[in-house]
């Protein structure tokens, strides 16, 4: 019987995107901001045509956080459309040029209650990264829960993406600023930081020395065994992302978020870093400003299990996309292509691992108990549809099957 699931170890690509600092891309030519939450006509504040100041409200949903405009320039279009990391939603295309700002949102007052800060949350349109939901929910959410102890979160599942332990090495002050804010909303949780491994704890801990620290490892998925081990101790802990608390503390003083820290990176890109960029800056932009290969061959956008493929270069990223990962072809690859993202054995209807199988055949011998269930592959192919590397998944479970019934092993 099984007692308990230790996770399975996923590469740690990250200190490829670690060695620069975060470079701030000024704002494209062109932009699509999203504006999510506003399918009703009135929640849409622009119209094509208008004349937009930097830091201007786009957007005021009933159910989510408004957008605000990243630059001052004129709305060209307002459309209805698929968008990466986000799914169907309007979006304000924005052509960019000019500098007038817009007035600054109500600040904070000097010793702010709950509702002060929940208000400051919505109003600045802040995004929690790690969840991809409006900050002032998850604040809401967290204080039902009951949440004890309030986490800046830079542990990242996807093997190349960064940006979260990026911001946090960067300004460890101001995502402490936001999560005693963010505490004060949560009824006075206290507050720490959680990070992957015992290097970054001890860079942390030299930054902030007061701050707890928990390390969660590189187990995937090493977030839900942080909280489950923080459970058992008596803990009921929140995860919140350190762009978001940054953002929060930005709020304080009246400022919308209209940017985000996104991750450049895969074996496609030539010189892999963090990047800064303006909310609905296009992929191409991120993409070219760290060097992509002629040769990639894939281009995904947030976590590899929460993202979305591109098809289009030219495809615009929200501010909590988090990473952007290019790969090359699989054959020009020397290694493996699995990137360890876990997609393939959670789409399977049957319960097979599909990357333990193309890691199987990859050998010289074949290991008959490693080609675990293939038999019962019934060939729907959804392996292959999701695999951020491009692998043939289905056809190596159909070898693997044909190998096992005809006993060839070596
Ligand atoms: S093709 Fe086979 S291994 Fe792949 S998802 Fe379908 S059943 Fe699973
Ligand atoms: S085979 Fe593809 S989908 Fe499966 S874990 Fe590897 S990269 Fe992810």
């Amino acid at each position: 019987m099984i007692t308990s699931l230790r996770g399975y170890r996923t590469e740690d690509r990250r200190a490829l995107s670690l060695r620069e600092p975060i470079l701030t891309l000024p704002a494209s030519g062109t932009l699509v901001v999203p504006l999510p939450g506003a399918e009703e006509g009135t929640a849409r504040l622009v119209r094509p045509g208008d004349k937009l100041a930097a830091g201007q409200r786009l957007s005021l949903p009933r159910r989510s956080a408004p957008a605000h405009a990243p630059a001052a320039g004129v709305a060209e279009e307002i459309e209805f459309r698929e968008m990466a990391v986000c799914g169907p939603v309007w979006t304000v295309r924005l052509r960019t040029g000019g500098e007038r700002r817009a007035s600054p949102l109500r600040p904070l007052p000097d010793r702010p209650e709950d509702e002060d800060v929940l208000r400051a949350a919505a109003d600045a349109g802040i995004f929690d990264e790690m969840t991809g939901r409006p900050l002032f929910q998850e604040l809401y959410r967290l204080r039902r829960l009951g949440a004890g102890l309030l986490l800046a979160c830079a542990v990242e599942d996807d093997p190349w993406c960064s940006s979260a332990c990026a911001v946090l090495r960067e300004d460890p002050e101001k995502v402490e600023r936001g999560l005693r804010l963010a505490a004060v909303a949560c009824g006075g949780a206290q507050i720490g930081a959680a990070v992957s491994t015992r290097r970054e704890e001890a860079a942390l801990r030299r930054a902030r020395p007061g701050l707890r620290v928990e390390v969660a490892g590189r187990r995937y998925p090493a977030r839900a065994f942080l909280l489950r081990r923080l459970r058992a101790a008596g803990v009921s802990a929140g995860l919140i992302g350190p762009q978001a608390l940054c953002a929060l503390a930005d709020a304080a003083d009246g400022l919308p978020q209209t940017s985000g820290v996104i991750t450049v990176s895969g074996d496609g890109v030539k010189a892999p870093r963090n990047v800064r960029a303006a909310n609905g800056t296009p992929a191409r932009a991120l993409l070219e400003a760290c060097g992509v290969s002629e040769d990639v061959s894939l281009v995904y956008a947030g976590p590899a299990w929460r993202g979305s493929a591109l098809t289009d270069p030219d495809a615009p990223l929200p501010l909590h996309a988090r990473c952007l990962t290019a790969m090359l072809h699989a054959e020009r690859r020397r290694q493996s292509a699995c990137i360890g993202c876990g997609r393939c054995g959670r789409v399977c209807p049957q319960g097979i691992l599909p990357w333990q199988i193309h890691e199987s055949l990859r050998g010289e011998k074949v290991e008959p108990y490693l080609l675990l269930n293939v038999q019962s592959c019934i060939g729907c192919a959804a392996c292959t549809a999701v695999c951020p590397s491009g692998l043939p998944l289905s056809a190596e479970v159909s070898r693997a099957a044909a190998i096992r019934k005809s006993g060839d092993f070596l």
